[in-house]
Formats: C-alpha cells, sequence, structure tokens
C-alpha cells in the first residue's frame, strides 16, 4: 500500500508482508496503528488498523497460510530424528508381568 510521510511528504510502499507483520503485531498488543517508518526521515507514520484491514482483508487467512507453509517448510528441512528407543523402567513390580488387569 502507498503511505505518504506526514514529516517529509516523501511517497513510499509497505509490502504485504510488512502489513502483515504489522496486522499480526498489533493483534498481539491490541494496538490500532501500526508505525510505518518512513525511509527518507525514518520517522514513524502512524497508519490506522482499520485502514489496512480495508487495504488487506484476508490477512489472518495470509497469516495461517504462511503459518502452514512455513511448518511445512521446516518439516521438509528437518528429517524426523531417530527416536531413543525407550528401555524398559526397571519398577519395583512383584506381581507377574504377565497379568495385567483393567
Ligand atoms: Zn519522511
Amino acid at each position: 500500500m502507498q503511505l505518504r510521510c506526514t514529516y517529509c511528504s516523501t511517497m513510499f510502499s509497505i509490502s504485504q508482508e510488512e502489513m502483515l507483520a504489522g496486522l499480526e503485531h498489533m493483534e498481539e498488543h491490541k494496538q490500532t496503528y501500526y508505525d510505518a517508518h518512513c525511509p527518507k526521515c525514518r520517522r514513524a507514520n502512524r497508519v490506522e488498523r482499520a485502514r489496512m484491514e480495508r487495504f488487506f482483508p484476508d490477512w489472518k487467512k495470509a497469516i495461517k497460510t504462511m503459518a502452514k507453509e512455513s511448518a511445512q517448510a521446516e518439516a521438509l528441512a528437518e528429517k524426523p530424528a531417530p527416536q531413543p528407543v525407550k528401555e524398559p523402567a526397571a519398577t519395583g513390580n512383584k506381581k507377574s508381568a504377565g497379568a495385567k488387569k483393567k
């Protein structure tokens, strides 16, 4: 989305990824504004959450999709580690091991 810096009038845009991160952050911290930093003067421009949500109504879905994709990527990257063999617990059970009661 395109923004104009209120301090130096520079036009700049924030990407969908940045908006997603911002929306997620606002959701977590119960904020209603996102601070978009001007690339020129580096000052924070407040963007209303409602405005961003209008611009990107599917953001919650997008976050879920992204989370799923990253989880899949992690699953692919990480090969399942071999499970350590569980040693039978040596309990002081004097009853015969064969007799199982429900
Ligand atoms: Zn600026």
